[in-house]
């Protein structure tokens, strides 16, 4: 049987991950989360000390870095340089970094091509800003999947008690905003709904009724 490729985009804290990873997997899938990609690619250019705004030197740099996908007990593993960098890249500030970082067009050719490679080989569900317009462009299925900057930072907040990080919940409202409006402007594959995908706010929405209307769309294909 063919591949099916199911996108999902939109903005942080929108519930992606979550949904993706359930999605997957429910149909047995593999779930490919690109920002994390983007963060390990961060977290190489923060350990080097290289900044954003040097942009030879990321060029450089991406000659260097190795990013690649590892499944283990159906977890995603990133490994940069052959290195599991899973338990480094979760902080805010390395999604920070990320966002500033992915909006360098060597960075995002180096990642999508790995992207698309991984989406030729098997069935996935991959979230990130860019699968259903650049990544993938020909997805079964594209969702664009939002919520309510206040909603989201809620999340967010809830998400970092949970495990114990005291946060305040207006300095996430305001990197939220800031992240969305570097995302959703950049010159390279910025955050926006391909004409195609299905516009979903999950505002008002329980995790599981999201995964329900989406498995029903697939089940519709
Ligand atoms: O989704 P997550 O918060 O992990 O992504 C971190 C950052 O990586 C995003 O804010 C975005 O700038 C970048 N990213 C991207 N394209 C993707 C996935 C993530 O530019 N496909």
């Amino acid at each position: 049987m063919k591949n099916f490729n199911l996108a999902i985009d939109g903005p942080a804290g929108a519930g992606k991950s979550t949904i993706a990873k359930r999605i997957a997997k429910q149909l047995g899938f593999i779930y490919v989360d690109t920002g994390a990609m983007y963060r390990a690619m961060a977290l190489y250019f923060l350990r080097n000390q290289i900044d954003a705004s040097e942009s030879d030197r990321i060029e450089e740099a991406c000659k260097d870095v190795n990013v690649t996908i590892e499944y283990k007990d159906s977890e995603q593993l990133v490994i940069l340089n052959g290195e599991n960098v899973n338990a480094f890249i979760r902080t805010e500030e390395v999604g920070n970094m990320a966002s500033a970082f992915s909006v360098n067009k060597a960075v995002r050719i180096k990642l999508v091509e790995l992207q698309q490679e991984l989406a030729r080989r098997e069935s996935v569900v991959m979230d990130g800003r860019d699968i259903g317009t650049i990544v993938l462009p020909k997805a079964d299925l594209k969702i664009y999947l939002t919520a309510s900057v206040k909603e989201r930072s809620k999340r967010r907040w809830s998400e970092l008690m949970e495990k114990g990080v005291i946060a305040d919940i207006d300095a996430i409202e305001k990197d939220i905003t800031e992240r969305d409006h570097r995302d959703m402007t950049r010159e390279f594959a910025p955050l926006k709904q391909a004409v195609d995908a299905v516009y979903l706010d999950s505002s008002d929405m329980t995790i599981d009724q999201v995964i329900e209307k989406i498995i029903s769309l697939i089940q519709s294909k």
